[in-house]
């Protein structure tokens, strides 16, 4: 076993020290990096400033979606992409509209 003689020294703060090389020592930085990945989670919503549980690291507003959603709408970057999305929208319908005379079907196989 990797853990055996070694000696684990809790201080008052949360940092564990280890007096020992090896596996435990690998092990600890593991439980260190996730210790402090579990308080990056811990976080603030980006519209509201509730404080939320990050399910995902990269996560920043409530849980649901509604703050996400809404903070982006109000976005320069989703007004462009809106904007351009319509432009893109109506030219379509264009497209659509100037095809139809072409779809209409012909009689020209009726006995
Ligand atoms: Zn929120």
């Amino acid at each position: 076993m990797g853990f055996e003689g070694v000696a684990l020294t809790a201080t008052g703060s949360n940092t564990v020290y280890l007096q020992a090389i090896g596996e435990a020592d690998i092990v600890l930085r593991i439980l260190n990096l996730s210790a402090a990945s579990e308080l990056e989670r811990l976080k603030q919503c980006d519209r509201c400033s509730k404080w939320l549980y990050a399910e995902r690291s990269h996560q920043r507003f409530c849980p649901g979606g509604e703050c996400r959603k809404a903070k982006y709408a109000e976005s320069p970057k989703y007004k462009e992409y809106r904007k351009q999305y319509m432009r893109r929208q109506r030219k379509r319908q264009a497209a659509e509209q100037s095809k139809k005379p072409l779809q209409v079907k012909h009689n020209d196989d009726r006995p």
